[in-house]
């Protein structure tokens, strides 16, 4: 790996200049910058954190990919069996490390990109230190789950209790004993609720707000990600018509706990950003009443929480697992590259019709799983950037 930030703060761009700059060593930039590597074409990878992978460095301890080992798997190199059928958060980490390795790429790590211009000869990128970094190709990589988000719910600044968003959280020890609230059933939501309740919080509320689709990670050994990609080809109304036989059959009814059946089409969430929740013991816990679902909250006032349904409660702890913005206003907003909510227009091989050069991956959430996704994507945006350089 080269280490810019050795040539010190104020120290010019690189002077070898590469074929291609990959914004963000996430597996997205990894994998985009191994495939143009495999193609012929330069690439450096630029990486805001002192480390690559710096997304999972920081995820919650217990996590594990929901997706398989073999179809998460990022170009030109499996995850070693070793690792198990679902890879745990710190072997993903040694596989982006190895992966890193075995593709010997060039990251420049301590370097943030705070903005993409336009230039005579491509692109030119202001970043730490007063460096503006230059490349006929940019592919950004800066992640889906980029800026952690918390509503502005109406008080939140008087709770007296501790509020922290789920990025802040690794493990459950500091709760124990405690009565804690956690918000959003989500992926993440869902699995930290599950990890109160094991690791010895006193009473765990999860706040709901859209009843979600619920997923056996595997039935019989079939991986639900299997599904995801069968599926993804189909008609949206068909698979929503399709799915609640499915899910009446691997999921027991949890109306009786709070937790009624979606009324939401399991597709057309997703298209909308709600990955199904793939069940890692929160259907237990919700039965032997371990994890209360409760209303949405609506707002704060000292040390209680009001909820939708007009009850207030007074949790000690509140771990909101309200989900991340983009966040490429910054980078990119003034390009003309983003749709109204902030998402690239293009992706994979295709470039913003006039930003040629410009590339993203890893700014969708397909049922197929994001792994899988970006390795697909970073072999296409290769092929093209070969065709141009
Ligand atoms: C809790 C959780 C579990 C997930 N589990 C799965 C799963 O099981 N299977 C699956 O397929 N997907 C999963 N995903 C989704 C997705 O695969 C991961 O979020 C994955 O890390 C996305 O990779 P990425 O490279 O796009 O982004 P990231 O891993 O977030 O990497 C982006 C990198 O860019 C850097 N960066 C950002 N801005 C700048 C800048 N301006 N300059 C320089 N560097 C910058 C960041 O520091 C970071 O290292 C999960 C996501 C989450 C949050």
């Amino acid at each position: 790996m080269s280490d810019p930030s050795s040539a010190g703060p104020d120290a010019p761009a690189s002077t070898a200049a590469p074929d291609a700059i990959v914004i963000g060593a996430g597996p997205g930039g990894l994998a985009a910058a191994a495939a143009l590597g495999q193609h012929g074409v330069r690439a450096l990878v630029v990486e805001r954190a002192e480390r690559l992978g710096a997304s999972w460095r920081g995820h919650y301890d217990r996590l594990r990919l929901h997706t398989t080992r073999r179809l998460s798997a990022l170009p030109g190199l499996p995850i070693p069996r070793a690792y198990g059928r679902w890879v745990a958060r710190t072997d993903v980490v040694r596989y982006l490390e190895q992966y890193a390795e075995h593709h010997a790429l060039d990251i420049a790590t301590g370097i943030e990109v705070h903005r993409v211009e336009r230039s005579d000869s491509g692109w030119e990128l202001p970043a730490t230190g007063g460096r503006v970094l230059t490349s006929p190709v940019v592919v950004i990589a800066t992640g889906h789950n980029h800026t952690p988000y918390i509503p502005d719910w109406p008080g939140r600044n008087t709770f007296q209790g501790d509020l922290v968003h789920a990025s802040g959280y690794r493990e459950p020890t500091a709760y124990a004993g405690r009565d804690v609230l956690v918000v959003g059933v989500g992926n993440t939501g869902a699995e930290i609720a599950v990890d109160l309740a094991e690791g010895g919080a006193a009473r765990v509320r999860l706040a709901v707000r859209t009843p979600p689709h619920i997923q056996r990670r595997s039935t019989l050994g079939w991986p639900a990600q299997a599904s995801g990609i069968l599926v993804r080809r189909l008609p949206v109304g068909l698979v929503d018509r399709m799915a609640p036989y499915v899910e009446r059959l691997a999921v027991p009814d949890l109306s009786a706990y709070g937790l009624p059946r979606p009324r939401t089409g399991l597709y057309a969430r997703v298209l909308e950003g709600a990955i199904p929740v793939q069940d890692v013991g929160l259907i237990s816990a919700i039965r032997a009443r371990r994890v209360e679902p409760v209303a949405a909250v609506e707002g704060f006032e000292g040390d209680k929480v009001r909820l939708a349904d007009g009850t207030e409660i007074g949790p000690e702890a509140v771990i909101a697992a309200t989900g991340y913005r983009r966040g490429l206003e910054p980078l990119v907003g003034h390009l003309g590259v983003l749709d109204e909510r902030g998402r690239p227009v293009v992706r994979g091989p295709r470039t913003p019709p006039d930003a040629p050069g410009l590339y993203f991956t890893g700014f969708t959430n397909p049922i197929s799983g994001m792994f899988r996704e970006m390795a697909l994507d970073a072999r296409r945006i290769a092929r093209a950037v070969a065709r141009t350089v």
